[in-house]
């Protein structure tokens, strides 16, 4: 059965990940209206949006991104599988996909090969490249994420460890702070829905926007921006130049007043012993 519908330039665009990144924002808003009528909002359900919010987009930030692409610093297993879980339950793929592209990214920035090369526009390199099928998946250069088990594991079962994690837990969470099936359903559109959208949009961002918007005191070899507004959305992730340049530094805003969330957290974890 062909489901896929073919683009002016030969592109197909994927029709689960293009549903699911309209239909879960419209979802989302239809049910915290919905909800918010009917139930209001208490310190509860925006207690569990917080608690995943962290958790999900450190997962990315610090999991996914600075310590699985990047390997500017080591992790125990137990804060690898923490990665591991919340990032599936941020729905952008598994470790291993996301860090193939990612190094990718890195490799060949605003080449043709760049996935997410913002020389092919603003919406292609925010949004518009996860709607779209590739040919054929390429995951490359993960060879040491392949052979991590937890990370293996994570690539085998991801969309139901996403669906458990990102959506079932805040909807439990939510059933036990609150009650019943109305508590559930708070959890489950504050901590799920809304959050899973905020998440997305402050990881594409950093694909979009930090490579538009900013300043370049370290390189101009590429288009990456530094721009500490988007750092206070993205767990610091805004000083984009800086990392494209120094890329083995688990630092993106690198003075100590720069706002980069992410870099608190490794160097907590530090302290204890458990990166
Ligand atoms: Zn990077
Ligand atoms: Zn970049």
């Amino acid at each position: 059965m062909e489901t896929q519908i073919a683009g002016e330039q030969g592109w197909k665009l994927d029709p689960l990940n293009a549903t699911f990144l309209t239909g879960i924002p419209i979802l989302a808003a239809i049910g915290m209206v919905w909800y918010t009528m009917n139930y209001g909002v208490s310190s509860v359900e925006l207690g569990i949006f917080g608690f995943m919010y962290i958790a999900c987009g450190l997962s990315i930030t610090a999991g996914y991104h600075r310590l699985f692409s990047h390997r500017t610093h080591k992790a125990t297993w137990p804060l690898r599988l923490f990665y591991a879980l919340f990032g599936a339950g941020a729905f952008q793929n598994s470790a291993i996909k996301w860090c193939s592209d990612h190094r990718r990214h890195h490799l060949v920035t605003d080449s043709e090969e760049d996935p997410y090369s913002v020389v092919k526009g603003f919406f292609w390199a925010h949004i518009g490249w996860v709607m779209v099928s590739q040919e054929e998946a390429v995951v490359e250069k993960v060879d040491d994420l392949q052979n991590d088990p937890i990370l293996a594991f994570q690539d085998r079962h991801i969309f139901l460890l996403g669906f458990l994690v990102g959506m079932i837990l805040p909807g439990v969470a939510g059933w036990y702070f609150l009650g019943g099936v109305a508590g559930f359903l708070g959890g489950f559109i504050w901590g799920g829905l809304f959050r899973i959208v905020i998440v997305h949009h402050a990881t594409f961002l950093i694909n979009s926007a930090a490579h538009t918007w900013g300043t370049q005191p370290y390189s101009t070899a590429n288009t990456s921006k530094d721009s500490p507004l988007l750092s206070l959305f993205t767990y610091g992730e805004g000083y984009h130049n800086f990392h494209h340049t120094f890329q083995a530094d688990y630092r993106n805003g690198h003075k100590w007043h720069h706002w980069d969330p992410t870099k608190w957290w490794i160097r907590g974890f530090s302290f204890i012993k458990v990166t």
